[in-house]
């Protein structure tokens, strides 16, 4: 293998409905390897508040009720590349979401002499994902969280850590809101998955399993990709 392509600062890219654990992984990932996760709505936050170039562009955009466009994003994208603390390497979160947007990503990838080491889609059991989180409660009163079918209070509507019989659903978390979720979730990520997979990037793992399983094998991509 080329040596000099190592030491470019990796590109990976972490696909998953909301739900799956994308977060929990992905900060595993950061610690574990050095890695710095860039979310589209952390990015755009940070350059608006920086007021570089891109992120003026980006605050006109939004303030007139705009949707920012897939160049300013990608201006963003590499002036944060750039920056010290990405040197290691990036966890991409939420971009690209297109895949006219993963094409204007590889061509930034060419001009900085980076490339997508891996794209790692988390695989779920829709019906499995919709019974997990519909199923999901909270004390209104501590917070505790609790779960109709995996993990119910001792006494039925009473929470066990504080007494109180106050207890909270979140709206989003409705059987058909997390159904459609995930189904919009599969329409616009298929293309994407193609896509890498064509390119010979992709990986998949299951993501239905303990969270520590998730993160070993994640970790395993993660190390063969770098
Ligand atoms: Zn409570």
């Amino acid at each position: 293998m080329d040596g000099d392509v190592l030491t470019r600062p990796a590109v990976l890219i972490l696909l998953g409905p909301p739900g799956a654990g994308k977060g929990t992984q992905a900060r595993r990932l950061e610690e574990k390897f050095g890695l710095v996760q860039l979310s589209t709505g952390d990015l755009l936050r940070a350059a608006v508040a920086a007021g570089t170039e891109a992120g003026q562009a980006a605050k006109a955009v939004m303030e007139a009720g705009g949707l920012v466009s897939d160049e300013i994003v990608i201006n963003i994208l590499r002036d944060r590349l750039a920056e010290d603390d990405c040197q290691q390497g990036v966890i991409l979160d939420g971009f690209p979401r297109t895949t006219v947007q993963a094409a204007a990503l590889d061509e930034l990838l060419d001009e900085t002499g980076q490339r997508i080491n891996a794209a790692i889609s988390l695989e779920v059991d829709d019906a499995a994902m919709v019974e997990r989180i519909s199923g999901r409660y909270t004390c209104g009163s501590c917070g505790e969280g609790y779960h109709d079918n995996f993990k119910q209070p001792k006494v039925q509507g009473t929470c066990d850590n504080c007494g109180s019989t106050e207890m909270k659903r979140r709206a989003d978390d409705k059987a058909e809101t997390v159904a459609s979720r995930l189904e919009a979730y599969h329409a616009q990520t298929a293309p994407l998955v193609k896509y890498y997979q064509t390119k010979g990037v992709l990986a998949s793992i299951d993501a239905m399993g303990a969270i520590d399983e998730i993160t070993t094998a994640l970790g395993d991509i993660v190390s063969d990709a770098l």
